[in-house]
C-alpha cells in the first residue's frame, strides 16, 4: 500500500507565528499517526512579497519545533512553467479568459450594477465582490489586440463554461483527527469567475496548490479551516485539470487573547520572538495541545 503524503505549505511573506506551528505540528502527527511522509512546500509565487531571509526562517523555525521533512523541499518559484501547463489545459477546456480591468475599474462596476438594482452585489466566500463580468465577453479579437499591445491582464475562470462543462455535484473527502472519512458537498460556483493566473506573477495561490498537490502526490491535506471555502473551487480545478482530490483535514485557528485569527499582517508575534523570549519547543507543543 502507498503512504499517506501529507505536506504544510507555508508562505515566506513573514515570520511563522504559532498558528503555522499548530498546523506543522498537526501535519507531523498526523503522518506519524497515519505511518504517512511529510513534504514542506514553500509557497512562494508572490515575488514582491516573499522573502529569503523569511524562507530561512521558516527551516529554522521548524527544525527548531523538532519537525523533519523530506528534502528537496518544493519551492512554488522554481515550477512557473508546471503551473503555466495546467492554466494552458484550461484555456484549452475554454474555462478561461483574459480580465484587463483593475480593482477600482471592478470596484466602479460592482457600485453601478448596486445602484441600479438597489441590492447588494453578491460576495464570495472570501467576502470580495463577485466579478462583474465586464471582460468575460470580450470579442476574442479585442482580447488578443490589447494582449499584443502589451495591457496587463489577469486570467479567470468562467464559472458559466465550467459549469456547463462539469455540472456536477462536486464533492471531496474529509478526515477527522481519528482517520475518520466522510464526504461533504463542495459548491464551487460561489466563487465567481475567481482569477486563475494573476496580472504580476504568472500564477495563482488555487491554481498553484492544485497542481503541486498532484505533482508531489500529496493525499492528506491538513490546513486551517480559513482555506476550507477555498476547497471547493480546488475541487473542481481539480476535475477540470483530471487531477486526484485528495482527502482534507480544515483545522481550527489559534486566535490572539481577543479571538482574533493570528496573522503576518496583524503582527502575531512570530515564533522567533518566542524562541528569544526563552520559550521551548516543548512549551509550544504543550500550549498547542500536542
Ligand atoms: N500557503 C498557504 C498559507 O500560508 C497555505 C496553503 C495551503 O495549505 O493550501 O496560508
Amino acid at each position: 500500500m502507498t503512504k499517506p503524503v501529507f505536506r504544510f505549505a507555508p508562505s515566506p511573506n513573514g515570520r511563522l507565528h504559532l498558528g503555522h506551528a499548530y498546523s506543522a505540528l498537526l501535519n507531523a502527527d498526523f503522518a506519524r499517526r497515519f505511518g504517512g511522509r511529510l513534504l514542506l512546500r514553500i509557497e512562494d509565487i508572490d515575488i514582491t512579497r516573499c522573502r529569503p531571509d523569511f524562507e530561512a526562517a521558516i527551516y529554522e523555525d521548524l527544525a527548531w519545533l523538532g519537525l523533519q521533512w523530506e528534502t528537496p523541499v518544493r519551492r512554488q518559484s522554481e515550477h512557473f512553467a508546471d503551473y503555466r501547463t495546467a492554466f494552458l489545459r484550461l484555456r484549452g477546456r475554454g474555462v478561461a479568459y483574459p480580465c484587463f480591468c483593475s480593482r477600482k475599474d471592478i470596484m466602479q462596476a460592482v457600485a453601478c450594477r448596486e445602484a441600479e438594482s438597489g441590492r447588494d452585489w453578491p460576495r464570495d466566500p472570501d467576502d470580495a465582490p463577485l466579478y462583474p463580468g465586464t471582460c468575460r465577453d470580450l470579442p476574442a479579437a479585442e482580447a488578443e489586440r490589447r494582449i499584443a499591445a502589451g495591457e496587463p491582464q489577469a486570467w479567470r475562470l468562467d464559472r458559466a463554461a465550467a459549469q456547463r462543462l462539469l455540472p456536477g455535484p462536486h464533492a471531496f473527502g474529509r478526515f477527522d483527527r481519528d482517520g475518520r472519512e466522510e464526504t461533504v458537498a463542495a459548491i464551487p460556483w460561489r466563487w465567481g469567475d475567481t482569477v486563475i493566473v494573476r496580472k504580476e506573477t504568472p500564477t495563482s495561490y488555487h491554481l498553484s496548490v492544485v497542481v503541486d498537490d498532484a505533482l508531489q502526490g500529496v493525499t492528506h491535506v491538513v490546513r486551517g479551516q480559513d482555506l476550507e471555502a477555498a476547497t471547493d473551487l480546488h475541487v473542481l480545478l481539480q476535475a477540470l485539470l483530471a487531477l486526484p482530490t485528495p482527502l482534507y483535514h480544515h483545522h481550527g485557528l489559534v486566535r490572539d487573547p481577543t479571538g482574533d485569527k493570528l496573522a503576518k499582517s496583524r503582527q502575531s508575534q512570530a515564533l522567533s520572538e518566542l524562541r528569544a523570549d526563552g520559550v521551548t519547543p516543548q512549551e509550544i507543543r504543550r500550549r498547542l495541545g500536542f
